[in-house]
């Protein structure tokens, strides 16, 4: 099916847009990935060709400049209608005035990542692993993004990673198993670059499973081809960790893309981002997680919007995304639902929020409800000394001090 993004309903279905916007290209041009950065959209005058911008876009896109750039690749452009700056993919790319506003809980490092940086460019938070951030660009840029601080360039900082000390860190810290590289996006590069990276840390003995995170088989579909897949396939285990937020955004290119991934055997995972006019509705978010489980993706994370500099016109309540998933636990598929996490301001990693099924707990029982609102109890035997401190009582405590 080939359609323009405004006739494409509720995006239950993988539909192609391609040419769309671009209907005098060539499909060989198209489905080059160099045609497709080259070509992305990154001025005023290129989103106007194309698009009806409201007051707020326009005077966003004049004056978040030196914030975060604007590109879109022409794949994601065309999901983009021409006439609604409420659509839900146009509020993730296209800036908007309320990104120069300023909320009092805005930050520029809101994840705390730079003051755990023991290296340029190396986040290393938790116990036994790390994140690499190995470049500052991406095919296409979120508004939202959490590392707007460095991504693409123009932002108050520059990323200086350090490739050599890095890797002598990581040889030198044994209890490093796990390297997650992202940026930026790691899949920006080019394959020898990248196979140069992936090798240079496949020979750090006790590093065992590697990962990317990465939105560019969502922006750049074209960039996913066999010898990509090849080369990756090399550097098992390796897993990689999308970034889907909507529906829409898988075509039937992406769904194609991450098929090539997950047939080169790599495990899938997706990140969402919970955005207030974007996904933050049961509906939208259980269409999303259907669509990912049939291109073979598992729902990861869902992310409390970070309390990022000029994001505060695009987070929602934290209640919201336990609602999300009070709808998609017991309702659907398990696989299909995600864990919804809030990264706690200032550094504290990821911490899971869940609906509460817990209703009681103590020494002789837990008292637990199920996706119905039933209620159930099961007996807490076996350990007589069991020294656990009953959720209640943290909730009263930190209630009441
Ligand atoms: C998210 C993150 C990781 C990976 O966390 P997982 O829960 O293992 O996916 C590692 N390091 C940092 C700094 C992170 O933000
Ligand atoms: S792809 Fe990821 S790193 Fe790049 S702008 Fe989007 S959220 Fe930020």
């Amino acid at each position: 099916m080939n359609t323009f993004a405004s006739e494409s309903g509720d995006g239950k279905d993988f539909v192609s847009h391609a040419p769309g916007y671009w209907s005098d290209t060539v499909p060989e041009l198209w489905n080059d990935w160099k045609w497709q950065l080259k070509n992305r959209v990154t001025t005023l005058a290129q989103l106007e060709k194309h698009l009806e911008l409201s007051a707020e876009e326009r005077s966003g896109v004049l004056l978040s400049g030196d914030k975060l750039a604007l590109a879109v690749t022409p794949h994601f452009f065309n999901l983009l209608p021409a006439n609604n700056p409420d659509d839900p993919i146009r509020r993730q790319v296209v800036p908007r005035i309320e990104e120069t506003w300023t909320s009092p809980y805005d930050m520029a490092d809101p994840c705390g990542e730079d003051s755990h940086m023991p290296v340029p460019g190396l986040v290393h938070r938790y116990p036994d692993r790390v994140l690499f951030l190995v470049t500052d660009r991406c095919a296409s840029y979120c508004r939202y993004c959490t590392r707007s601080r460095v991504v693409s360039g123009v932002g108050e900082q520059e990323l200086h990673t350090n490739f050599e000390a890095a890797f002598r860190y990581l040889e030198a810290h044994t209890e490093v198993r796990d390297v997650l590289l992202s940026g930026g996006d790691a899949l920006i590069f080019s394959d020898d670059r990248l196979e140069k990276l992936l090798s240079r840390l496949r020979a750090i003995r006790h590093i065992e499973f590697l990962r990317i995170g990465t939105r560019v088989p969502i922006f750049l579909p074209q960039r996913i081809t066999p010898e990509l897949c090849a080369m990756l396939a090399k550097y098992h285990p390796l897993w990689m960790s999308v970034h889907v937020n909507h529906p829409r955004e898988l075509t039937i290119e992406v769904k194609h893309a991450l098929e090539r991934l997950a047939n080169a055997g790599i495990p899938l995972g997706n990140q969402s981002v919970l955005l207030a006019g974007v996904n933050d509705d049961v509906e939208t978010m259980k269409t999303l997680v259907h669509k990912l489980l049939m291109c073979r993706v598992r729902p990861y994370y869902i992310y409390q919007c970070d309390l990022i500099n000029g994001s505060s016109h695009l987070r929602t309540s934290v209640a919201k995304g336990i609602e999300i998933i009070e709808g998609l636990r017991g309702h659907t598929t398990g696989y299909a639902v995600p864990q919804f996490v809030i990264d706690a301001p200032g550094g504290g990693g990821k911490v899971p929020i869940n609906p509460g099924y817990i209703l009681y707990h103590d020494n002789e029982k837990i008292v637990i409800r199920n996706y119905e609102g039933k209620i159930f109890e099961y007996p807490e035997t076996g350990n007589e000394n069991l020294q656990f401190a009953p959720q209640r009582e943290y909730h009263d405590e930190y209630l009441y001090s």
